[in-house]
């Protein structure tokens, strides 16, 4: 078996076969900062920090790229808003976005390239487009002339026709079709840049395009986002990529569903959005991670509440299972340094198939299961080996009990525990369960 997934691009299941053979370049879009994630905003930060722990795994080697979009009306409104330059407002909430990535345990993408260092970049990028004709220039806005893409709309399967027809309600008598987009975007208010177009700003969906070129060249392995993202974002940089590099820009498009609240979209005029930040503890923030892990990656969540809350359950049923058993195994010098192989051949074969995070949840049930019954029933030798499997398998998934390493002054007061409940003297086994409950050890 071997890795396939569902590639957004040609609507199948596909092996993965990267451009070069046990290398990986994958670019995810970021957040644009000028406020605070929510938990749908989560997700993908959930979703590809999975996809690279698991191709290294696999033995690939990863380049993962996320951007940061630190400039885009957005950011220029709350900066006049709040009497501060756009690069305050940009660096506070990318400061706040990492660090809620760190609390989802996730670990920071390999390169995060900020779209404002690239701004001679996307000129060039731009008068490029312009000299083959891709471009057109109205006043000191430049757009992309999508009439001259042929297979416009192969990422969101639509035609043509069909997206003009839905780009009418938003009217821009400058451009020659509704669905031509801004490349270059003349501004009076805000941050603003010299160009060969005049003062103005570059547009969001050449931003991507130009840095993902610039980190990796040509054409990179996986490029995924929001399912959100897929029109019009997603496909007007590969529109753009056509027109100078004559590729879809990346060779797997990878897209996670959206997460909704109590069944309703979340939006922030509505008022029912869930910040990350307002999450309070850190094992609050590893259950969502669970629920956005375990739920099937393409589907939209439909959080709440209730769904927190069975999460939560899982969390203390597994750290449960793996604190009682790794601190007696640690305590007793009982290690091993194999796995249960059955076990892991099973998560690979769940994982190759598109992600089948449903199944993985079910075989790291059954896991949990084996290691309470191999304690029970004192089989030591295969508690090391399914509790060592766990552990594994835990990091893969990124899931992190803050479990700690004992010491031996632990290790000591861990033995009395034991041996003066083997003796029945239930005074000191209850004055040392008390102390290795205060060190967290139980
Ligand atoms: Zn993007």
């Amino acid at each position: 078996m071997s890795l396939r997934f569902y590639n957004s691009l040609t609507n199948k299941v596909e092996e993965f076969i990267p451009n070069n053979e046990k290398e990986v370049k994958m670019y995810v879009c970021g957040p644009t900062v000028y406020n605070y994630i929510h938990i749908g905003n989560a997700r993908p930060v959930v979703f590809y920090d999975l996809v690279k722990r698991y191709l290294e795994f696999l033995g690939y080697k990863v380049t993962y790229a996320s951007n940061i979009t630190d400039v885009d009306d957005k950011i220029i409104n709350k900066a006049i808003e709040e009497n501060k330059t756009e690069k305050e407002i940009a660096s506070f909430y990318e400061n706040a976005y990492f660090d809620a990535v760190n609390k989802l345990g996730s670990k920071r993408p390999d390169l995060v390239p900020h779209a404002t260092d690239y701004i001679n970049e996307m000129q060039t990028f731009i008068q490029s487009l312009e000299e083959k004709g891709y471009a057109y220039n109205v006043d000191g806005n430049v757009y992309f002339r999508i009439s001259k893409i042929d297979d416009y709309g192969c990422l969101s399967n639509q035609a043509k026709e069909e997206l003009t027809e839905g780009a009418r309600v938003d009217v821009d008598l400058a451009k020659e079709n509704p669905l031509d987009f801004t490349l270059w975007k003349k501004t009076d208010a805000g941050i603003k840049w010299d160009s060969p177009f005049g003062l103005g700003r570059p547009g969001w969906h050449t931003e991507c395009v130009v840095m993902n070129h610039k980190l990796f060249g040509d054409s990179i392995d996986i490029h995924g986002g929001g399912m959100d993202l897929k029109f019009p974002h997603h496909e007007n940089e590969i529109a753009q990529s056509e027109a100078l590099y004559h590729n879809h820009l990346a060779k797997y498009w990878l897209h996670v569903g959206r997460v909704d609240l109590k069944g309703v979209k979340m939006s922030k005029s509505l008022g029912n959005v869930i910040y990350v930040k307002d999450l309070n503890t850190a094992k609050d923030y590893m259950v969502l991670r669970m629920l956005l892990l375990f739920s099937p990656y393409r589907s939209i969540i439909n959080y709440s509440e209730e769904l927190q809350g069975q999460y939560s359950k899982l969390y203390d049923k597994w750290q449960r299972a793996l604190k009682q058993t790794k601190y007696f195994l640690e305590a007793n010098d009982i290690k091993t340094l194999n796995v249960n192989e059955e076990i892991i051949e099973r998560f690979k074969e769940y994982m190759d198939n598109d992600f089948n995070v449903q199944n993985v949840l079910m075989l790291m049930e059954e896991l949990v299961k084996e290691i309470n019954q191999n304690y029970r029933s004192k089989d030591y030798e295969k508690l090391a080996l399914n509790v060592n499997t766990f552990v594994k398998l835990l990091d893969v998934l990124g899931i992190d009990f803050s479990l700690q390493e004992l010491t031996p002054e632990m290790k000591e007061i861990y033995h009395l525990w034991d041996v003066a409940r083997a003796n029945k003297d239930f005074a000191n086994a209850d004055k040392y369960r008390v102390m290795l409950v205060e060190k967290g050890i139980l």
